[in-house]
């Protein structure tokens, strides 16, 4: 597993930008995240060691994890990660985005039906967004359809948005001001996966947990080794 961020930078768009890591990170470091450049690895995927291999591994890569790939000031950029990505088809590319309406946009001439080696994420958190932006989603020519819901802030319904969805993830926020997170959502999410035969992953608790009505209040450390040990996942079969 490798990570690429050819950019850096981002700026909050939808609700559940608003306790964005990024963001948070840079204010410690008084960096500006709303100013998105190129960072140095621009051209990680196609950089060659001495004996002509590539130096990054074949395999999955975390692309854009300090930005979102689509975002409007990486237009004139992002044709190079294409190219890139074209030839490193060894590896499979995952981005996330929240800004799925730009996709139409942002994709090459040569895209056709879709990259194979290209997953896309569509992010999620309330039922506003949902209907707007799987409704868009749903329609897209991509290969590979995942789903996150993260920060989930409401209870929500996706049935009608799962054909052709490869991985639906659920997490909760974290946070000190989190919004709280309602396991009853996280259930709801599975039943609708698991009607739909898609496969499900409930990643991360929120700071805030809600259980039978009771609210908990939790450790960042914890988040993801609670989510597993609630035992929900779902894996599809054939
Ligand atoms: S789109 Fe993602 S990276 Fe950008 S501000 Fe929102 S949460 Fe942060």
């Amino acid at each position: 597993m490798a990570v690429w961020n050819p950019w850096r930078g981002c700026k909050r768009c939808s609700e559940g930008c608003l306790h964005c890591y990024i963001h948070k990170g840079d204010a410690k470091r008084n960096v500006n995240t709303n100013n998105i450049v190129k960072t140095k690895d621009f051209e990680k995927p196609i950089v060659k060691l001495k004996n002509g291999n590539y130096k990054m591994k074949s395999g999955t890569v975390y692309l854009c994890f300090t930005s979102d790939f689509l975002i409007e000031e990486a237009d004139a950029w992002r044709d190079d990660c294409w190219k890139m990505m074209k030839e490193r088809g060894d590896c499979t590319f995952l981005f996330l985005t929240k800004r799925i309406n730009r996709f139409m946009k942002c994709i090459p001439d040569d895209w056709g039906d879709g990259y194979e080696n290209v997953v896309v994420c569509c992010t999620i958190e309330n039922q506003k967004n949902a209907d707007y932006k799987l409704g868009i989603f749903k329609d897209l020519p991509i290969k590979h359809k995942c789903i996150t819901a993260q920060p989930l802030l409401e209870d929500i319904d996706i049935e009608k948005y799962l054909d052709g969805i490869e991985l639906v993830v659920v997490g909760g926020e974290s946070d000190y001001h989190a919004r709280p997170l309602d396991y009853a959502w996280v259930l709801n999410i599975r039943k609708q996966c698991v009607r739909k035969n898609v496969n499900f992953e409930f990643r991360q608790c929120g700071t805030y947990f809600i259980k039978d009505g009771k609210q908990y209040k939790l450790q960042t450390k914890d988040l993801m080794s609670q989510a597993r040990k609630a035992n929900i996942n779902y894996k599809t079969v054939n």
